[in-house]
């Protein structure tokens, strides 16, 4: 066996966009004051084991390290499948190796510290893996942050959400849900636990997207995180953490692509435009020379009004199979120039989100192109939001849920709140084709709850409104 089973491989064009992805959003946390950092791959089995639920719901997941060479190591060291357990030990005067080593948090004025990494991390996943979707090892960021206050804290859980929302929205042009986790979904130790939730049409399945946690003061009393206050008494720190993944990536190719393959939102396509001369067998020399020529200048306007832009000029392959090769890499515009053309000094943009056709001339491709790229941007979030919403449907009893969740859509529905409900939920609405139904989140903006809503699965009352569906 010469490949792992779960780990993939990001090649060139898939890491650019996770590079958009990095470059957006690390802008976004510096200008929130976050600092990067960067911490050990390994966690002590010592570490790994203090925050008790936190080690409970990963225990499973966590690869170890037992051998160096041909020896046994005395202990195993695990691989870290997130990075609390790491760092926090260095958070708090436990984390002090000798009398001299500075202590990062000794009093109120250390906080807030605000540290994120860029890394990978693995996770030694049971359910089957997807590409992107759920790899054993995958790259992301996480955030650990402290803070004298809880307010401080839920304020920034808050703030990153949105930037999260903001990935999904304004670069990858796929609407999402803010919402909470429920009890049953939070992350692992957790006081709570917020996140995006996306919906993938074509599967009827939803997926989450990025997760932003209030970890109260479970870690810092665990790990002993304390500090100095104002008045001088000793206070836990409140902490956060939050991360997003290459996950992202996955999400963005399923709701965008259709049955040619991938189609890449503008701004985060490594490659935007890709320019196909057409030489036709009746041209003259001259006449190809003016071809080559006129190609080369319309790629240097391009990338001078910074547009990535690449002319396919491979005259062993025939202008109908380049179509097809980039359509399948989904580059946003393709831009044709064929002899006739060449003739009306004119060039045809076509695009890959609808296949329409524009005729420009040659003096304002330069202008029109950017144009074009923010109009596909625009209207391909206008398509995905249409259909996130017309897969959106309200549901009040029992019945009304299951239909929804057959015609594979997600539910906004009435619920009492309790993780025996969900479980039960998730056990009923299993059927022999498709797996159960469990909560995405309980939306930040709840619709009016009326007195005396009953929850639709258990008959008691509701306490909200959940959002559910079959998942990833
Ligand atoms: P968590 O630390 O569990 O809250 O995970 C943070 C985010 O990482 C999740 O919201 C997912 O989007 C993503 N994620 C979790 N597990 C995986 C995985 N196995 N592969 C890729 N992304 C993942």
């Amino acid at each position: 066996m010469l490949l792992l089973a779960g780990c993939y491989i990001l090649r060139p064009n898939s890491f650019s966009i996770w590079e958009s992805i990095t470059a957006f959003f690390d802008k976004g946390i510096k200008d929130l004051g976050v600092q990067n950092a960067y911490f050990p791959l390994f966690v002590t089995e010592n570490a790994l084991n203090t925050e008790k639920d936190h080690v409970e719901g990963f225990a499973a997941e966590v690869a170890w390290v037992t051998k160096s060479g041909q020896s046994e190591l005395d202990r195993p060291i695990a691989i870290r499948p997130t990075s609390e357990t790491v760092m926090y030990p260095y958070y708090a005067q436990a984390g002090a190796q000798s009398p001299e080593t500075e202590i990062w948090i000794r009093s109120h004025r250390d906080l807030p510290l605000r540290l994120n990494q860029w890394t990978n991390v693995v996770r030694w996943e049971f359910k089957h893996p997807t590409p992107f979707i759920r790899t054993r090892e995958f790259l992301w960021q996480e955030g650990h942050t402290a803070f004298a206050t809880k307010a401080e804290a839920e304020e920034e859980v808050l703030q990153i959400l949105d930037l999260y929302s903001r990935v999904y929205t304004d670069l990858l042009a796929v609407p999402v849900c803010k919402g909470k986790k429920s009890a049953k979904e939070k992350f692992a130790g957790s006081l709570y636990s917020t996140s995006v939730e996306a919906f993938v049409p074509a599967t009827g399945r939803g997926v989450q997207g990025g997760t932003s946690h209030c970890l109260g003061q479970n870690f810092s009393k665990m790990f002993k995180i304390e500090f100095e206050a104002d008045d001088g008494s000793k206070q836990f720190a409140w902490q956060n953490s939050w991360g997003l993944s290459t996950r992202t990536i996955g999400v963005m190719i399923m709701v965008h692509g259709d049955d040619k393959g991938i189609v890449m939102p503008p701004r985060v396509a490594p490659l935007q435009v890709i320019v196909i001369p057409i030489p036709a067998g009746s041209m003259s020399d001259a006449q190809r020379a003016e071809l080559t020529s006129t190609t080369a200048d319309l790629v240097a306007q391009l990338k001078q009004a910074g547009v990535r832009v690449q002319c396919d000029d491979r005259d062993n392959y025939r202008p109908g199979w380049k179509y097809n090769h980039w359509e399948v890499k989904g580059v946003p515009i393709r831009l044709e120039l064929g002899f006739k053309d060449l003739e009306k000094k004119s060039a045809v943009l076509a695009r890959r989100d609808t296949g329409a056709k524009e005729t420009v001339a040659l003096t304002d491709v330069a202008a029109r192109v950017p144009e074009l790229l923010e109009q596909i941007q625009a209207d391909m979030l206008a398509r995905s939001t249409a259909e996130f919403e017309e897969c959106k449907e309200t549901a009040t009893t029992w019945d009304e849920f299951m239909a929804a969740l057959d015609r594979k859509h997600m539910v906004l529905a009435p619920w009492a709140d309790e993780e025996e409900i969900e479980e039960d939920v998730r056990k009923r609405s299993a059927t022999a084709e498709a797996m159960g139904a469990k909560t995405l989140c309980i939306p930040l903006e709840q619709p009016e709850l009326p007195p005396g809503t009953k929850c639709f699965a258990s008959g008691k009352d509701a306490k909200n409104w959940a959002l559910w569906g079959r998942s990833y």
